[in-house]
This record gives structure tokens, sequence and C-alpha cells, in this order.
């Protein structure tokens, strides 16, 4: 993919995945809009690169997946779709979608944090302008609409299912999708609905899982608020069988609440660390039902981060906390690269600009 700045023009391999979204440039950190930028183009090269990709995952799926042997075939396959896809082949892109859709790349992602890279992909293909994709001489163009409305149901396929916080955003509403795809296609979606409200547990396990990914592998993220009931951050701490008292004691995560009385936080709302068994239990114990706001840091991460979300008694995290509107917030180091670049500042500053625009956007 090429930067859409003119006056950047560099090509991006990996762009910037920002936790709204949106997509930006590495480099000069121009919000790109679209996964290959200029449009698709289908080429012999990214043609070629795709149809290795396939045959890839292809021999990965018919050798029965059986155990890490097979593995790198798989891997093989995303990073070979991946180059297709940023060098503008359509299908390539769809099929980093399902990719990520599917959690076929990076174990240990979160679910909203999978989802939002496939609907990146996705909303490429199906919510592309362009009346038609180019081919150079000698390959086949596919049927463009046909293409666009594969990929249509392919995102509000995953969009009917996604959490509920992760429906909350504007960007990645199932409705607003939905509402977007009928005006480009007509009404032939009827039968994607919408499931019945996430239940509780679902988001207990979503909570679960991206603590865990603080220790995991993959794309670990830097931190996160969520606004959980008493009840919730309970079977949070018991979900998985002790894996939050490990995830703590090991120090893989650093985790705190704030206990609101009212809906905001007020001054007299401190921040409660979990640091320890002991204190966990104690805090859980006389907890009832009341609004938790709950934050955590991956400890692998730069230690200034936490430095600037807790001083002043947790100044920025009762900002994005009171002045956001959505049930939950995660930023990776990519968010930061963008914020602090942008304004060319040190990781504090680039902290507090992140906060300053998370909550601002909801004002
Ligand atoms: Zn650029």
């Amino acid at each position: 993919m090429k930067c859409v700045n003119p006056k950047c023009g560099k090509t991006i391999e990996r762009p910037l995945e920002l936790y709204d979204g949106r997509w930006a440039c590495p480099y000069c950190r121009s919000i790109v809009g679209d996964v290959v930028g200029e449009g698709f183009r289908i080429t012999a090269e990214n043609e070629m690169l795709f149809t290795q990709s396939e045959i890839c995952f292809l021999t990965w799926l018919t050798a029965g997946r059986d155990g890490r042997r097979d593995r790198h075939m798989l891997e093989n396959a995303v990073e070979l779709c991946r180059e297709a896809a940023l060098a503008g082949h359509p299908r390539a892109a769809m099929r980093m979608g399902y990719y990520y859709d599917k959690d076929f790349v990076e174990e240990n992602r979160s679910e909203t944090a999978r989802c939002r890279v496939a609907y990146t992909y996705y909303a490429s293909v199906c919510f592309n302008g362009g009346s038609s994709v180019d081919a150079e001489p000698g390959v086949t163009a596919p049927d463009w609409n046909k293409l666009r409305i594969e990929a249509a149901k392919l995102l509000l396929g995953m969009l009917s299912a996604t959490p509920a916080d992760f429906d909350a955003i504007d960007t990645y509403s199932f409705a607003r999708n939905k509402a977007k795809a009928e005006s480009m296609f007509g009404n032939q979606f009827g039968a994607i609905k919408r499931a019945a409200g996430q239940s509780e547990s679902d988001r207990v396990k979503e909570v679960h899982d991206m603590l865990a990914s603080c220790a995991g592998k993959g794309r670990i993220p830097v931190f996160g608020v969520y606004s959980l009931d008493g009840d919730s951050l309970k079977a949070v701490v018991r979900y998985g069988g002790g894996d939050f008292y490990r995830l703590i004691e090991r120090r893989k995560v650093r985790v705190g609440i704030f206990v609101a009385n009212g809906g905001r936080l007020g001054a007299a709302d401190r921040i409660q660390m979990l640091t320890n068994r002991r204190l966990v239990e104690a805090t859980l114990e006389e907890l009832g039902s009341e609004k938790v706001y709950m934050y955590f840091f991956a400890l692998r991460k730069q230690p200034s981060v936490m430095d600037a979300l807790e001083s002043r008694g947790g100044e920025l995290l009762r900002e994005l906390i009171n002045g956001g509107r959505k049930p939950s917030y995660v930023f990776y180091d990519d968010d930061l690269v963008y914020a602090g670049a942008k304004r060319g500042s040190s990781v504090k500053k680039a902290v507090k600009n992140l906060i300053n625009e998370a909550a601002e956007a909801e004002a």
C-alpha cells in the first residue's frame, strides 16, 4: 500500500492500527482511509502471491491441523496473503479479513482486537467506492459487484455476533454497517441479524482474554479500561480457574479499579490496586453490585506509560472514564506511536494526547 499523503508517498508494509478502527501511515502518521490507499488493482504479481497463499492455506487445512508441525504453512499463507492484499489484490484483502475474523492469525488476541482488523479488510472491499476493479492485461478481473457483496456478507456475519462493547463503537456498529451495505447493494442482507444481546458471560470472557493476552505471544495491548458491575468483576477474577491471580502474581499485568459511587467518578473515588490475592479477595468481599471501572496495564510495556496513567491519583484514567462513553477502551503500541509522534512528544505526553482525544471524541 502507498501512503495517501503526496508529501510522504512511502510504501507501507504494515499500517498503524488505531483503537477506533482507523489506520495510519507509520512514517508520516496520515490517516489512510483504505487498506490499499489508492484502490485495488490485480496484477500478475499480486495474483501469484495470492495463489501461493491459497495453496499454503489448503495444504494446512488438508493436513488435518495436526499439531504445530504444519503451523508454518498457515503462517506462510497469512504472510503471502497480507502482501498480496497490501499490493492491491481485493480477494486477498477479503481473505485477510477472514483470517482475522476466524482466528487464524496471532493466537491470544482478544476477539475485539481481531475483529477490528478483520473489519478494516472486509470494509476495504465491500465499501470500496470504485465502480470496477482494474486488472493487468492477461489477468482476469473478478465480478466486482459480486465480490463486494460477498465481502459485505462476511462483514455483517462477523458483526452480528461481536461483543456488545465492540458494537457500541460507531465504526463497528452492526446497524450502521447493515444500513450502509443496503444503501449500496440493495435489500439482500435480511437473513443476517444481530444476535440477541450479548450475554454477560461473553463479556466476562472477553475481559479475561484481554488480560490473558498481556502475557501472550502476539501483539499485546498497552492498557485499557472496562466498565463493569461488581458481579462481573468477581466473575472475571474467578474465570478460568485462577488465571487472574496467575497474571497479577507473575507480574504480567497490573490491575486497578475505581469504584464509582455515582455514575461518574468524583474526587472521593480512589484508585484501588489489585496487586495480590489477599487484596483482591478483600476488595471483592466489600464490593456490591455498584459500577466499577477496571483498568489494566501490561507490565511488559514501557513503565513510563504506567506512571503517566497513575500519577495524580489516576487523573488521566479519570478523564477517560468520565469523558469517554464507551463500555471499554483498549490501546496498543500503534495508538501511542500515532498520538506521540504526531505531536513529537514524550511517552507521557503521548498517553495524555491519546486519552484527551479519546475522551473528546465522545464529548
Ligand atoms: Zn505517509
